[in-house]
């Protein structure tokens, strides 16, 4: 058993949610490509796979994942939402020039940072979103810079 099959079910076993073929390949492949898929960019990947996959399962397995927490919907901005594995705690960096929306290793805030900011409010959970150019359109920038 592969390490991240090892992963699903555990997450699967963990959220009291019924690992069915197609839930678990929709939690596969977002937890195989951290690319940030859009309902229909997973419904594609699904169907690929197993034709016999309807886009109507797919959007329903999509939101009974996002339910339980096994998959949670990043910060869309008027786009397309865009879903991602939440397996592993991680911050998000977006690309302000392609859009692109990628991982960043989790690591936590000081616990005194943002206290006196948040008040007496509970926090449960929290994620930082950096913007700015990602490393593809860093380099193409500094190549154009260069000529
Ligand atoms: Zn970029
Ligand atoms: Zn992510």
């Amino acid at each position: 058993m592969s390490k991240l099959s090892a992963e699903l079910d555990h997450a699967f076993l963990a959220a009291a949610l019924r690992p069915t073929a197609q839930r678990y390949a929709v939690l596969e492949f977002l937890a195989e490509h951290s690319l940030h898929a859009t309902a229909e960019e997973i419904f594609r990947a699904v169907n690929r796979n197993d034709p016999r996959a309807s886009r109507a399962t797919v959007y329903n397995n999509l939101r009974s994942l996002a339910k339980t927490g096994l998959v949670r919907e990043v910060m869309s901005e008027g786009k397309a939402a865009r879903f991602d594995a939440n397996l592993r705690r991680h911050h998000h960096f977006i690309c302000e020039r392609c859009h692109a929306v990628e991982d960043i290793l989790w690591f936590d805030l000081p616990p005194s940072a943002g206290r006196a900011a948040l008040g007496g409010r509970e926090v449960s959970k929290y994620e930082i979103v950096f913007r700015g150019a990602c490393v593809g359109c860093r380099d193409s920038q500094l190549k154009q810079g260069a000529k």
